[in-house]
């Protein structure tokens, strides 16, 4: 019987009953840059660190154990995984790419995979007629859902069918639901992409990056580039993403009912004019959502009255801190503006629904009645500031 993933975060089946000569409970960290041999072509299976180190193993079969794939490999960041995932193509090659998409990746395509001869449509996924752009050269479509920032849901079903009737790849960067909530290889994609420093690390503490597949001739390439690349994920990193990931369902309930709570709390405020929140019913994508993930997340998005009331809120959050990233414990205020997508143009931005209005929260796992406490003696303060308004 195939085990519920709350105990695969903690449980490696495999390895059970093997574990070392003292009993430890914990993965050791396995801090060696090399490996001796027992003799010629006598190697343990481990070489050299930037090929295979123990703890980077244990971690990337607990990696692809959650997403049920047959191979992962954990990076040092998830921007580390992508442009090694670009060496899969080459000059003249055409990807199909979601608009929406985390800006590091957009500049990734933007400015080093285009240099490298790959051509991209940026294109809305989650709405456009993807067949309609595949010609000859193209090898692969590339989406996240929900999007990153404006929460746009892709059906990965029905994209995989059009993928592999095409005889093309269906890459999709799961970091926002995290293998929790959503397992993308189980739903047709070839190819899952992590950012680890996310949902999976959990704590804002380290960077990671994960590629993960159940295509056996995708994790043979896989394996040869990073063994020549060399941006695998250090031991002592993959040890803390391991510590991570034993508390993911706990995290990810947690913060997704707050998110929940906040998303009803910002939709009842006349200051925000939209919240993007996919558990939400009106969300133009609930019912995919529901039908492909096991729970919506918890980032959410929204667009305020004005840049003045925008920025100032992240002027005095103090409890919430203005930061980049999410998916930790610690619940994180964005502006994706000068942050998450500084380096997008502006045209595309503004095309996608960013303005200088927009705010992305990423949720934690703090009492949420704080959470709305903060929230609520900004706001009531930026009132009184900016519209002289009194408290409510
Ligand atoms: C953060 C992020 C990345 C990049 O990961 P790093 O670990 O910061 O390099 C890629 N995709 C998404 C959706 C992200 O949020």
């Amino acid at each position: 019987m195939a085990r519920g993933i709350e105990t695969k975060c903690l449980h490696l089946e495999e390895e059970e009953g093997s574990s070392d000569n003292y009993g430890a409970i914990s993965y050791p960290i396995y801090q060696t840059a090399t490996y001796a041999h027992k003799g010629v072509g006598r190697s343990t299976g481990y070489d050299y660190s930037r090929l295979q180190n123990p703890t980077r193993s244990h971690l990337e079969k607990v990696v692809a154990t959650l997403e049920n794939g047959i191979d992962a490999l954990a990076f040092s960041t998830g921007m580390a995984a992508i442009t090694l995932l670009m060496e899969l193509f080459r000059p003249g090659d055409h990807l199909i790419v979601d608009a929406d998409l985390y800006g590091g990746s957009i500049r990734l395509f933007n400015n080093v995979s285009e240099k490298n001869g790959i051509t991209f449509s940026s294109i809305d996924c989650y709405k456009e007629d993807v067949e309609s752009y595949i010609n000859e050269s193209t090898k692969a479509v590339y989406i996240e859902t929900p999007t990153n920032p404006m929460m746009n849901v892709t059906d990965i079903e029905a994209l995989s069918k059009i993928a592999k009737r095409n005889n093309i790849l269906l890459i999709v960067d799961n970091t926002f639901l995290s293998p929790y909530f959503q397992n993308p290889l189980d739903l047709g994609a070839d190819i899952v992409v992590h950012s680890g420093t996310k949902y999976l690390g959990g704590h804002n503490d380290t960077l990671a990056g994960f590629l993960v597949t159940n295509r056996e001739d995708i994790s043979e390439k896989f394996r040869f580039l990073i063994k020549t690349t060399g941006a695998g994920l250090a031991p002592f990193d993959s040890w803390l993403i391991l510590r991570g990931i034993k508390t993911l369902g706990i995290r990810m309930e947690k913060s997704q009912q707050n998110a929940i709570v906040i998303a009803e709390w910002l939709k009842g405020r006349s200051e925000v004019t939209k919240v993007i929140y996919p558990g939400l019913q009106e969300h133009l994508g609930y019912e995919i959502m529901k039908r492909q993930a096991k729970g919506f997340g918890a980032m959410l998005t929204f667009q305020l009255e004005s840049k003045e009331f925008a920025l100032g809120i992240l002027e005095k959050v103090r409890m919430i801190k203005f930061a980049e990233s999410l998916g930790g414990v610690e619940t994180l205020i964005t502006y994706p503006t000068t942050q998450t997508h500084a380096d997008v143009p502006k045209e595309i931005r503004e095309k996608n629904g960013i303005t200088e209005s927009t705010l992305r929260l990423s949720v934690g796992i703090e009492d949420v009645k704080d959470l709305l406490d903060e929230l609520e003696k900004v706001f009531d303060e930026l009132d009184g500031e900016l519209n002289g308004r009194e408290k409510s």
